[in-house]
């Protein structure tokens, strides 16, 4: 049976009016001269894999609103046609570049979802991090965003910064449920080789404190009527983040631009982190084709990310063996400990399993 093409395409943009000291993702310094010659390649990069149409897009970055107004415009132009009636278009924004021009080019493209980077709700914090906005900043942009008809809009938020007392996330959290949006996305601090906290020694917070404000987290954005359905992802009213479901239902996906990835007909790829070489036409830099051993624990690294897990069916269907089959008795001291549940229709971690993730994933694979 031919495989089905890929549904959900993701658009890297990688310019940024400023460097975040704790970035670790593909970003560069915002330069006007490199813009031109990057969306010019990038659209021969979308061209050359001859997509049909897709149910979700995702434009992110780096920072795809530092763009001019113009290259904004011309990249949603492009890549509009793209996506299917009714399908997600999602972009990520900054609050220092998310002006009313933006947000106007944004309605006109018929832009659905925004996932605007507000990160944390103090002032002296925001700054420590590098970034350029402030609290009342987001406030305003989202406010903005909500005039403009925008109704879905996610806000991402980090945790656990040095010095970051309960309080201090306390302020955040209540902070962030003011901004009255329907999806928040919340993510530890991590510290990476090559950013700037990694050479300023920055410490992480330690793993059971970190457990502890994570939990703290899921219980007061629950008490607010936000449904965790993904780990670091919080909806309400069912406003879930369809494009990133395609990666932890383990779908495959188009990857464009510097430093994307994608996974198309069995073969995953990450493009190169080089402009030099993403200029002259060379986009990919690693390719994995996917064993069926591999398929196993790419399946089980995203889609028990879920709370809802994934179904049997679903499972058998794809691999041709039961869940229970194929991992026997590794699963058992997780079932025993109240870690994992298995039913007889759907495998789901519980709540205390979501906070060992790492630990049973790496027991069962
Ligand atoms: S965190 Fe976002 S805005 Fe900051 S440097 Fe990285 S990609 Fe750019």
């Amino acid at each position: 049976m031919a495989k089905l093409k890929p549904e959900s395409l993701y658009i890297h943009i990688p310019f940024c009016a400023h460097i975040c000291k704790y970035c670790d993702f593909t970003k560069l310094f915002y330069n006007e001269r490199f813009v031109k010659p990057y969306l010019n390649e990038l659209f021969k990069e979308l061209d050359s894999y001859k997509i049909n149409k897709v149910k979700t897009i995702y434009i992110g970055g780096g920072t795809p609103t530092s763009l001019s107004d113009e290259d904004f415009e011309k990249l949603l132009q492009k890549v509009k046609p793209y996506l299917c009636d009714g399908g997600e278009f999602s972009v990520e924004a900054n609050v220092e570049n998310l002006s009313k021009a933006k947000l106007d080019i944004m309605s006109r493209y018929g832009v659905t979802r925004l996932s605007i980077g507000v990160e944390s709700t103090q002032n002296r914090r925001l700054k420590e991090i590098g970034r350029s906005h402030t609290y009342e900043d987001a406030v305003k942009v989202v406010n903005e965003a909500k005039k403009h008809g925008f109704d879905s809009i996610n806000v991402d938020l980090i945790y656990g910064f040095n010095g970051q007392s309960i309080k201090d996330l306390e302020n955040d959290l209540n902070n962030v449920l003011a901004l009255d949006v329907d999806h928040i996305s919340i993510y530890s601090l991590i510290v990476s080789p090559g950013t700037v906290f990694h050479n300023m020694k920055y410490k992480e917070q330690d793993e059971e404190e970190s457990a502890k404000y994570y939990e703290y987290i899921v219980k007061i954005l629950r008490e607010h009527g936000y449904e965790r359905y993904e780990v670091s992802n919080f909806a309400r009213n069912k406003k879930y983040a369809k494009h990133n479901l395609t990666y932890w239902h383990d779908n495959e996906y188009y990857g464009i631009g510097l430093g994307a990835s994608g996974y198309i007909n069995g073969v995953r790829y990450e493009n190169t982190k080089s402009l030099d070489k993403y200029l002259s036409g060379d986009y990919i830099a690693n390719k994995e084709i996917v064993t069926k051993e591999k398929d196993f624990e790419y399946f089980l690294l995203t889609n028990l990310r879920l709370e809802s897990g994934f179904l049997r069916k679903d499972f058998k269907k794809r691999f041709g063996i039961d869940f229970t089959q194929k991992y026997g008795n590794r699963l058992d001291k997780f079932v025993d400990t109240g870690d994992l549940r298995i039913d007889e229709n759907r495998v789901k971690l519980t709540d205390q399993g979501m906070l060992i993730m790492d630990y049973i994933l790496l027991n069962i694979i």
